[in-house]
């Protein structure tokens, strides 16, 4: 089981992240990265553990108020700086991490492939997020509704937090089989796979049911079945 970190709020997301990245790695894991909206999208990930990618980003203006964070625990393709998580899709846009396994993952793959996609890791991950613009752009939907259309098609266990470059303060989360808890504070949410990355600024906690995606921005949370 690998962790899942998420804030988008008035405050520094990066440290957050890390913070609650630490508290997750119990879970276990081989790899660690972080994905920040701090005008445009940036990705830093690593095989190794949390405080390598730290050190590596000393001196980096890490600055942002929304991001995702992920400690992964290989399930297709090595641990590896290419595989580890936040992936980005092929426009640049969307970043997304995914804690679990997506079954069918080979079967989209090939569709998208033959479609001309090229992918930069071996996970299972990197091709729900391709899918998922895939049916954004074909379909001139939001993302929300693309996401959703896309969860349809997987087998599997899934939790994926994902972010627009184009819609800086927003977290887009959904659940199946994997764990995903919100913390909600004041002008601020939280994400995290337990509630311990964000006890510290809040005890306000839900936790997000299978099948439910969750929109987060920071004064509003939407559940959806
Ligand atoms: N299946 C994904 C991968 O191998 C996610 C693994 C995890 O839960 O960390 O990259």
């Amino acid at each position: 089981m690998c962790g899942i970190v998420g804030y988008t709020g008035p405050k520094e997301a990066y440290p957050i992240i890390i913070t609650g990245l630490k508290r997750l790695e119990y879970r276990g894991y081989d790899s660690t990265g972080v994905a920040l909206l701090n005008s445009g999208l940036k990705v830093y990930k690593k095989k190794g553990r949390v405080a390598d990618l730290e050190e590596t980003l000393v001196g980096v203006n890490l600055h942002a108020n929304t991001g995702i964070g992920h400690t992964r625990w290989a399930t297709h393709g090595e641990p590896s700086d290419r595989n580890a998580h936040p992936h980005t899709s092929a426009s640049g846009k969307l970043a997304m991490i995914h804690n679990g396994i997506i079954e069918n993952y080979a079967q989209i793959k090939k569709e998208l492939v033959n479609k001309g996609y090229t992918f930069t890791s071996d996970t299972d991950t990197e091709v729900l997020l391709n899918f998922i613009e895939d049916i954004r752009s074909n379909n001139n939907c939001d993302l929300e509704e693309a996401v959703r259309v896309a969860l349809k098609r997987i087998t599997g266990a899934y939790c994926i937090l994902l972010i627009d470059e184009d819609d800086p303060e927003t977290i887009i989360a959904a659940r199946k089989g994997s764990p995903l808890v919100i913390g909600v504070g004041k002008g601020e949410h939280f994400l995290g796979s337990d509630a311990s990355p964000m006890l510290e600024y809040t005890k306000e906690v839900v936790y997000v049911n299978d099948y439910e995606l969750a929109i987060v921005k920071p004064n509003e949370l939407i559940l959806k079945n």
